[in-house]
């Protein structure tokens, strides 16, 4: 999604469960329309000047209303810190594998042609989708040009905003796009693989040679253009993205960290060896050591094939979603060592299961979607209090456990069941 908002997609979308669902689209008090409609004209000029006809601006920003709950997203706060453990298995869990084996089989020749041309393989393609938008089932419904001229003109990133705003209308132009195809996430990531404007401008591909670069409708088109951003992004082809290592004991693990590279002879000198008990691979390929949940968790060396993922969302988590699904892709199996907690996180079909479970108790969650909303944490902790959990509101195992040994008996207390 190649932005360092594109995590608070994945936080909206509830996989990483910290931030709330954005609200619907809101009225605008009337200073901030009126505020609005100056900040829009004043930035015609600047659109003009680069590249946007003026025309066009004209016409797509005629009748535009600013939607001020993208400036609540922008400035959302985590409510808390969300354990790896809990986003990579909601990110990496046996439907995304299945529903990603599933395309492998579907696209493969496409996948196959992409790879000869860009050097990525199809796995870690699939990958990217696969986290990016489920399989292109969760594209984002805001419409660019409200989200990014909102973002323009209120907020603290109004620069930044404003080159994806005038990218967007350049897409219209240019592409021929309606901008009732343009929606994505509040901060402007949209189509299968969730592009923002700009990368879209410089890295789309059209790749089912219809002329267009659709990444919105066309699935060779979206999967060529990832795999073009990451070779861009310094993807070597045959190059592992890493893998889990066993450490030894008493590893002096200072020198951690993914930017901190050593030749693997380095890392075989002191003694680490791959999680299965393998050797390092020889040679000097640069590595650096990641450890996610610290030392006590699973650790791995990883490349400059991890750092070309890292680049496509700016987070170690995220990264090691796509490489540990690519793996999962591939026939790998989970994790050699656990997570250091003993409440692991929940897939998605577990966490439907938790709220089908807080809704057979009386609680009003809405729909069992396994997005962990505030209404689910909410009902999450009154169970946790009366279960003599830790009441955090955290989806988790030990939490859901308690609700399957529990089930038919009602809460008590409030938001208990009706009496019938
Ligand atoms: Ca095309």
């Amino acid at each position: 999604m190649n932005s360092r908002y594109a995590l608070s997609l994945l936080c909206a979308a509830g996989l990483a469960g910290a931030v709330q669902a954005a609200p619907a689209a809101s009225q605008a008090a009337p200073a901030d329309a009126a505020a609005f409609s100056t900040c829009l004209s004043q930035l015609r000029g600047q659109a003009l000047q680069q590249g946007v006809a003026a025309g066009t601006f004209d016409e797509y920003t005629r009748g535009l209303a600013p939607d001020m709950s993208v400036i609540a997203s922008l400035d959302a706060q985590p409510e808390f810190k969300t354990p790896i453990w809990d986003y990579l298995a909601a990110l990496v869990d046996d439907e995304r594998i299945a529903d990603g084996r599933q395309a492998l089989q579907q696209w493969q020749a496409e996948l196959a042609r992409a790879q000869a041309q860009f050097g990525v393989d199809p796995a870690t393609v699939v990958a990217v989708w696969g986290v990016e938008s489920n399989f292109g089932k969760k594209l984002g419904g805001r419409p660019l040009l409200t989200s990014l001229s909102t973002l323009s003109c209120f907020g603290r990133r109004q620069s930044y905003f404003r080159g994806e705003f005038f990218a967007t209308l350049k897409i219209i132009q240019q592409e021929h796009v309606r901008p009732e195809r343009l929606n994505g996430s509040w901060a402007g990531a949209f189509g299968q693989t969730q592009f923002m404007p700009s990368t879209y401008l410089r890295l789309a591909v059209d790749f089912d040679g219809d002329g267009r670069r659709d990444l919105v409708d066309s699935v060779p088109d979206a999967l060529a253009s990832t795999a073009n951003f990451l070779q861009r992004a310094g993807w070597k082809a045959g190059m592992p993205w890493g893998f889990e290592v066993a450490l030894p004991a008493g590893l002096d693990t200072s020198g951690a960290g993914r930017r901190n590279k050593r030749p693997m002879s380095a890392w075989a000198a002191q003694g680490l060896k791959r999680a299965d008990g393998g050797a390092l691979p020889a040679g000097d390929l640069q590595a650096g050591l990641l450890l996610p949940a610290g030392p006590a968790g699973p650790a791995f060396l990883v490349t400059r094939n991890f750092d070309a993922v890292y680049s496509y969302n700016a987070a170690e988590s995220y990264a090691l979603a796509i490489a540990h699904l690519s793996d999962r892709l591939r026939g790998g199996g989970p994790f050699a060592r656990a997570w250091p907690t003993d409440d692991p996180g929940l897939s998605r079909a577990e966490r439907r299961e938790l709220q089908s479970l807080l809704i057979a108790r009386g609680f009003d969650i809405g729909q069992p979607d396994g997005l962990i909303g505030a209404r689910t944490r909410e009902a999450l902790q009154s169970v946790q209090r009366q279960a003599g959990l830790a009441a955090d509101g955290r989806a988790g195992l030990k939490s859901l456990q308690w609700l399957r040994d529990n089930a038919g008996q009602p809460s008590a207390g409030i938001n208990a069941p009706p009496a019938n």
